[in-house]
């Protein structure tokens, strides 16, 4: 103990420790944030956050301090009487090594402290300090256990304290250089271990178990170093290392070399055992060798591509799910139809690298063809599938994973939390580009061309597929999972049946349904409501109730906004199903998965922050019609008839709840990312029409788009574009809809004044670049005001690359007069003095107004509506400039 006080007593700890726990303070403090709104800082984000935080400071304080322990005596010249004792070396060891472990495990609990004062000042007094306890206190004091026997074994045996650090500082760098390198086995990184993320849901799930392996494989081998520092302590004044190895076999005859054989056997024996997890139960590639595996997959299968192929229309599922195995097996049928215009000879057939096919037929054809090592099969027909004549496919697969691997070990299937698609237990119909290298100079590096671009906007072949890869289908899904656990699938739930410790659920689909679907299953509290005739549930974890009900109201005010606007909704039900790990929610057949880390903890009691749980909620609702009823095909412009269109919709919800005020704060979000986006684009940059799957292009210039389309040729003339849009193509087949296809409905609807626009929002990149750069305003005799505004505006064209070209401006936009600032503080309605639309050119104009009420601020686009370049501009301060 008396090692450990001198360590908290030096300054250089105190500094340390402070830096870290600022640093900690600073980063938690914005933690989790989302389009500038807080979340509960539970301790789970916390801890999270924690171990990204603490680790290298931990170090620093390892390799510094096992210098100064070890050295210590001998600096101050003390060490010939200390060594000339006749103490066991034991008693230099153990308590050198032990103060250096608690005082590395004290940043543990400083970052506690710094955790659960950052909870305190954000308002969360739930503590749970069992979860600090064994998820980060527990592990983490393990861990910095194997750090200090590492730094004291590295000291006791170099000749001074500088090289001792010099091995240590050169061990940090090497554990980051060596698994770049392609050198990331568990088994020989000190210390590591195969981890997973916490979850509330799912708590450590089976990580811990992996875990403690590795602690105990890891442990064994500290014993070792310890038994090795004690057998080549320096006594006396001998520093070189050969006369002590010399001593080494005299050292260890006798108990020290006992237990260093012990140790030495259990380390080799788990050894044994992490291999036979991690390389025979499991495969184990490194990174190099993925990476080539996908380029020889590439190469093999992609000319596949386009070879046209029976489409699903029936889907039969019987599965079985043991969550704690965990392993989920499924037997299904599909119903195959040839929907092309000529005779099919062969289908393909291919799953995922995870996934064992027990077995798998096709009615009246043989394997004609296999790449076992890439699950790829052709099965050629006896006689060729004739145009509208159906086959089946019946198939068993096994999904699951035995032991544990050396990375990416699965939260998919666990304890509490599955959540699978059918993708990963099912076989897929032809080829597609999922799993393929994206890296371009990987890419190069493997021999394939650097770029993997979709199909034109012009290759009318494109639109033989939607760019999902799934055909529509009828669907009917059984399920047994734990019966403690409640399953869900796409489809209304015909039945429920618990039976002993098993719970069967069957699915039935109401309306055809793409072939993606998503099994999950936990221990869920259900909250419902029933709204206009259809039942709304989210299926929660007990602990994550709190923005539940404004999730169901996000899908009432969806359910009333959609059907009203775009078309009757295809299902009795609408369910968010929440699942552990990740922060994305996706929108499946009436099921929209989400993750609890995506606005189950959100804090939206400020109402001036975005709501962006209404805002998911309505996006993933919005999908029901604009990916599930018309979905794109397979090409530039692929995402425009989904995502695009599911930011517009839920930019409409928002602003019924909330108002245009409050739409802007979030637009403003939109278009700063979008800017920024675009300038650290690798590729090329692609009109709205033409985007490749580019989120900054789809999301955020989307939303941006249709909310200005929306201003200026109204929301009703958007709506009846897309009610067009929805008669022509929802629930068909090929061919599947263009961006153009919206395009050329949204121009049907739209004024002729307006086509140009039209041309410029989705045909072009355009961007607009206005600026009040003055504003007057004096009293009149009538006791009114005169107000003069002085815009000076802009309109640009840029290129794929960022080149721009100046065009003229030509365009009607906002112009507003307020009382306060629009955007800031508690701005909103009663502060407008005037809105109106003036046409605005490009240069310098002066626009005049006569106000009632004493105007405070004015400015040309106030809402910040356009895509402008600087959008802080827009609006200025009276009398200023
Ligand atoms: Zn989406």
């Amino acid at each position: 103990m008396f090692e450990t006080v001198l360590v908290f007593k030096s300054p250089a700890y105190v500094v340390l420790v402070l830096l870290a726990m600022a640093f900690a303070v600073a980063t938690l403090f914005f933690t989790g944030e989302i389009y500038g709104a807080p979340i509960l800082l539970v301790t789970r984000v916390v801890i999270t956050a924690l171990l990204g935080t603490f680790g290298l400071i931990s170090m620093i304080i390892a390799i510094y301090y096992s210098g100064e322990l070890v050295w210590r005596d001998r600096d101050r010249k003390m060490h010939e009487i200390v060594d000339a004792s006749s103490t066991p070396d034991w008693t230099f060891l153990v308590p050198k090594t032990l103060a250096l472990a608690l005082v590395l495990i004290s940043t543990l609990l400083i970052g506690v402290i710094a955790g659960m004062a950052t909870q305190t000042i954000k308002g969360h007094t739930d503590y749970e300090l069992g979860k600090y306890l064994v998820w980060y206190v527990i592990p983490g004091a393990v861990n910095m256990t194997g750090i200090a026997v590492l730094a004291i074994f590295v000291q006791a045996l170099s000749p001074n304290k500088f090289i001792g650090w010099a091995i240590m500082v050169i061990y940090l760098i090497s554990t980051i250089v060596l698994s770049n390198l392609g050198f990331d086995h568990p088994l020989y990184q000190y210390g590591q271990g195969v981890g997973g993320p916490p979850s509330d849901m799912n708590g450590r799930g089976d990580f811990a178990g992996f875990a403690a392996w590795f602690d105990a494989y890891w442990g064994a081998f500290g014993v070792i170093l310890l038994v090795l520092a004690y057998a080549l302590w320096r006594r006396g004044t001998e520093n070189r290392l050969w006369p002590r190895l010399k001593r080494l076999p005299h050292r260890l005859a006798g108990p020290a070399g006992l237990i260093g054989g012990v140790a030495l056997v259990v380390f080799a024996g788990l050894g044994v055992f992490i291999y036979m997890n991690t390389n025979v139960w499991n495969e184990y590639r490194t990174q190099a060798q993925q990476e080539a595996e996908q380029a020889a997959y590439e190469k093999a299968l992609l000319r596949y591509e386009t070879t046209p192929q029976p489409s699903v229309v029936d889907v039969r599922l019987v599965m079985d799910l043991r969550p704690h195995q965990p392993k989920l097996t499924t037997r299904g049928t599909y119903v195959l139809v040839n929907n092309t215009n000529a005779p099919l000879p062969e289908v393909h057939l291919r799953w995922t690298g995870d996934l064992e096919m027990v077995s798998l037929t096709v009615q009246g054809a043989t394997v004609a063809r296999e790449w076992e090592d890439f699950e790829y099969r052709i099965y050629r027909f006896g006689t060729p599938m004739q145009p509208g004549e159906r086959r089946t496919v019946t198939f068993a697969s096994v999904l699951e994973q035995r032991g544990f691997k050396a990375s990416g070990n699965t939260t998919r299937l666990v304890d509490n939390g599955t959540f699978v698609n059918n993708m990963e237990f099912a076989p897929m119909v032809g080829m597609d580009r999922q799993g393929l290298l994206t890296d371009r100079t990987k890419r190069r590096k493997l021999g394939l061309p650097a770029e993997l671009r979709p199909a034109k906007l012009e290759d009318e072949s494109a639109r033989d597929r939607n760019y999902i890869g799934a055909d529509w289908v009828t669907a009917d899904i059984t399920i047994s999972t734990e019966a403690d656990q409640t399953v869900i699938a796409p489809g209304r739930m015909v039945s429920d049946v618990v039976n002993g410790d098993r719970r069967t659920s069957r699915f039935v689909t109401e309306s055809p349904v793409l072939n993606f679907f998503s099994v999950q299953s936990a221990r869920y509290e259900r909250t419902a409501r029933t709204h206009n005739g259809v039942e709304m549930v989210v299926f929660h974890d007990a602990a994550h109730g709190r923005n539940v009900p404004r999730m169901l109201d996000a899908l009432s005010a969806s359910l009333d906004y959609f059907q009203a606007n775009f078309s009757p909704y295809q299902f009795r039900q609408a369910r968010i199903v929440e699942f552990p790990y990740g922060a994305f929610a996706q929108s499946y057949p009436n099921t929209f998965a989400w993750a609890e880390g995506l606005g189950f903890i959100a804090d939206l009691s400020d109402p001036t922050k975005v709501d962006y749980v209404t805002y998911v909620g309505a996006h993933e609702f919005a999908h029901q019609w604009w990916a599930h009823q018309v979905v794109g095909s397979n090409q530039q412009g692929m995402t425009v008839l989904s995502e695009t269109l599911a930011q517009y919709s839920a930019l409409m919800v928002m602003e019924k709840m909330y108002g245009q005020e409050q739409i802007r704060r979030f637009l403003k979000q939109e278009l700063d990312r979008y800017l920024r986006s675009r300038g650290t684009e690798r590729l090329e940059e692609m009109p709205l029409m033409r985007v490749e799957n580019q989120q900054y292009i789809h999301y955020q210039k989307g939303g941006l788009v249709m909310y200005l389309l929306r201003d200026q040729i109204g929301e009703d003339a958007v709506n009846r574009a897309l009610r067009r849009v929805l008669a022509q193509y929802a629930f068909k087949g090929a061919p599947y809809p263009r961006s153009l296809d919206l395009i050329a409905a949204i121009r049907a609807e739209a004024p002729a004044d307006k086509q140009a626009l039209i041309t410029d929002l989705f045909e072009k990149i355009t961007l607009y670049d206005v600026k009040t750069t003055g504003v007057t305003a004096t009293r009149r005799a009538d006791g009114r005001w005169d107000v003069s505004v002085t815009v000076d505006a802009r309109k640009l064209y840029a290129d794929g690359e960022g080149v721009e070209t100046a065009a003229p401006l030509n365009e009607v936009f906002d112009v507003g007069i307020f009382t306060a600032e629009p955007g800031k503080g508690a701005f909103g309605e009663d502060d407008v003095v005037l809105l109106e639309r003036r046409p605005i050119r490009s240069g310098v104009q002066t626009l005049r107004f006569i106000t009632t009420r004493e105007p405070r601020f004015a400015g040309v686009d106030p809402y910040n509506k356009w895509i402008d370049r600087d959008s802080n501009d827009n609006v200025r301060a009276v009398g200023q400039g």
